[in-house]
């Protein structure tokens, strides 16, 4: 895209009119809303109004009734299962609530699981594991199993697990839900100082203030829409 002839970069990430029904109960209708590279976005509104619902529209884990998702210049909601699933391992890292880590394994085994997907060797994978642990102030975690930690550990290593393929987009849903307000701004500040160093896009679901603040731009979704806070318009 280019504005008066100088080139500037469209969005990474975008969804356009995306509507989404669960059965009869509509969860987006007609929502747009875009993302550039390297932004850091929060996603705001009341429980109900259809955040994660984006998130995962947007993410290729749903795909929409109606509308159209588009990532690094390609649709996504019309690629194939089997090809949305690779790009979510390879293009994508996710941060959830709960849930994400295998509690069995340890820490640095949680986070070189994506790698080990993606045919790393084990050797290489397990440094390039216990480096992002490090960088997440959480290198003394590498041996201990997921299942023992609290809720604040858990989530700095499922950061290290969403960063350590290099994703280009990282999802977090209610990252901090869990957590007590001091952990969970801790744990946001982590994700947010360590997408910026890497340039890696951040788009987090939240209902969270203080959370949102981290964020370089919020949008709020209402009923199944998506508004700028600011602009009082629709979000671009
Ligand atoms: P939010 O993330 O803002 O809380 P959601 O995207 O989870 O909102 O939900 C949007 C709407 O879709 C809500 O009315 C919710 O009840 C409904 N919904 C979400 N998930 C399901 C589901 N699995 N089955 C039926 N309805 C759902």
């Amino acid at each position: 895209m280019t504005i008066d002839g100088v080139p500037v970069a469209g969005p990474l990430i975008e969804a356009r009119q995306v509507t989404r029904s669960y059965g009869r109960t509509p969860a987006l209708r007609a929502a747009n809303v875009s993302v550039t590279a390297g932004e850091i976005l929060a996603i705001m509104g009341p429980s109900g109004s259809g955040k994660s619902t984006l998130l995962h529209c947007l993410a290729g884990i749903f795909t929409p009734d109606a509308g159209e998702v588009w990532f690094d210049g390609r649709r996504l909601d019309t690629l194939s299962d089997r090809r949305r699933s690779e790009l979510r391992r390879t293009a994508f890292g996710f941060v959830f609530q709960f849930g994400q880590l295998v509690p069995e394994l340890t820490a640095a085994d949680n986070v070189a699981l994506p790698l080990l997907l993606g045919r790393v060797r084990r050797g290489a994978a397990r440094r390039r594991a216990i480096s992002w642990l490090e960088r997440l102030e959480a290198g003394e975690l590498c041996d201990r199993r997921t299942g023992e930690l609290s809720g604040g550990q858990a989530q700095r290593v499922a950061i290290a697990r969403a960063l350590v393929t290099g994703p280009k987009v990282v999802f977090a849903d209610e990252p901090t839900g869990a957590l007590d307000s001091l952990t969970g701004e801790k744990v946001m500040d982590l994700l947010v100082g360590l997408a910026r160093q890497e340039g890696t896009t951040v788009i987090v679901v939240t209902h969270d203030a203080r959370v949102a603040a981290c964020a370089e731009r919020e949008v709020v979704v209402r009923d199944g829409k998506v508004t700028d806070p600011y602009a009082g318009e629709v979000a671009r």
